[in-house]
């Protein structure tokens, strides 16, 4: 595959011009906290904004009937961008809600009960850990775990205990937002599938960055947020296989999920407006399918390879500098685009201090993965990530950053 164009592609990304207080030029490495937004996506909000807004499913006006279809576009769009069927597809909130959505509905009679367990990984951003906690909680319902080996995978020689006749759920994010590691999702949902277990993968780092197709993957159910993707904020996606989330109870309920409404009781739609209650994100929605419209004109696939080139220059140069550890793998095999790390003697906000002051923006503490932090044995690490508009001079700028903090503080 040929090389993204960073240069075409930084021109679509006004922000990524600013100049920051301290009088250097932004180098933007937090994009697995939120990307930035292109040209491409604004228009499209504003469009819908500007010529066709009114609430969806209602009204017999033309333009709710164009409000509908851009966000069933919308709809088909994701749907074909991780290989879905299109009424397989949830618009949420992000990532977080559609975790919880299925955690909930499981346990309100969605078939999770005292005795049966749930399992998940030592690496989990708290969206895939605390829903399932409070699920247990509930219901009597216990939950185990995959450790993790020392050079950041998922340890899985325990599978055959963890993975058991009476385990439901398997809930697993796809890459690490912290390690950077890809799991082998499949291979763990085979096993899952022979004991008649569902499997939930958090793709919250994974579509963004990579090819990702849900029948290949072997899910059940998939999540992911929109901002992580070049889209507006307050707009995710749930994946489900259509049969289960057939057998799933609604989680919020009220308007446009309903079919039939009495004073005592109600009947609710099939999927996916069954999961849909009230007016949902419209301009959101039409943002996101405006980003995936932008990154299939990428091609997924250089976006990738992409990554791994500056994952790859990053990992070198980072491991050259004497007192730098990354927390996570070594090499860019099975790994995404993030990269975490500690300087010894220097505490992650000091760097992130002295990173900030040059312009390079990362993210520094526990990531959301408070378990994780406490299994390496740090209480928070230095996080820089990449995405579609950042290039080799900005991950050289950050090891040249990373070397200003240690003579800083030396
Ligand atoms: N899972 C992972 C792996 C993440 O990185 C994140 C965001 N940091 C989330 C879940 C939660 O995403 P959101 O806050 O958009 O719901």
């Amino acid at each position: 595959a040929s090389r993204l164009d960073t240069g075409k592609i930084r021109a679509d990304f006004p922000i990524l011009r600013r100049v920051l207080r301290s009088g250097a030029p932004l180098i933007y490495l937090d994009s697995a906290a939120t990307t930035q937004k292109p040209l491409q996506v604004l228009d499209a909000e504003r469009d819908f904004y500007l010529n066709h807004n009114a609430a969806v499913h209602r009204g017999a006006h033309q333009l709710a009937e164009e409000a509908t279809e851009a966000y069933e576009d919308a709809r088909v769009a994701v749907a074909a961008f991780i290989g879905a069927r299109q009424d397989e597809v949830v618009f949420t909130k992000n990532a977080t809600e559609g975790i919880n959505l299925v955690a909930y509905a499981l346990g309100n009679g969605g078939g999770i009960g005292a005795g049966d367990k749930i399992v998940v990984t030592e690496m989990e951003h708290h969206a895939n850990l605390v829903p399932w906690q409070e699920l247990a909680r509930r219901t009597g319902a216990t939950l185990e775990w995959f450790p993790l080996t020392d050079d950041g995978r998922l340890d899985l020689s325990g599978i055959d205990e963890l993975i058991t006749e009476n385990t439901v759920m398997v809930a697993l994010t796809h890459q690490s937002n912290v390690l950077g590691t890809v799991n082998p999702v499949r291979a763990i949902a085979d096993r899952a599938h022979r004991v008649g277990a569902r499997v939930l993968v958090d793709a919250a780092q994974s579509v963004p960055h990579r090819p990702v197709d849900v029948a290949e993957l072997g899910a059940d159910f998939l999540v992911f947020s929109g901002h992580k993707m070049l889209a507006p904020g307050g707009i995710g996606v749930l994946w489900g296989r259509y049969e289960l989330l057939g057998e799933l109870p609604p989680f919020l309920t009220g308007g446009s999920m309903i079919e039939i409404v009495t004073m005592d009781r109600s009947t609710y739609l099939p999927p996916p407006q069954r999961f849909e209650a009230g007016v949902p994100m419209t301009a959101q929605a039409v943002g996101l399918g405006a980003a995936v419209r932008y990154l299939e004109g990428l091609g997924m696939d250089r976006v990738k390879l992409h990554e791994d080139e500056l994952t790859a220059l990053a990992l070198d140069l980072l491991s050259e500098i004497p007192g730098v550890g990354i927390i996570g793998p070594s090499g860019t095999e099975d790994r995404g685009s993030t990269v975490a790390f500690t300087v010894d003697g220097i505490h992650p906000h000091d760097v992130g201090q002295v990173l900030d002051d040059q312009g390079v923006a990362v993210r520094v503490g526990h990531h959301c993965a408070r378990p994780l932090m406490r299994r390496y044995g740090v209480p928070a690490t230095t996080r820089a990530s990449f995405y579609v508009y950042n290039t080799a001079e900005e991950v050289e700028a950050l090891a040249r950053g990373v070397r200003a903090a240690q003579k800083y503080f030396a």
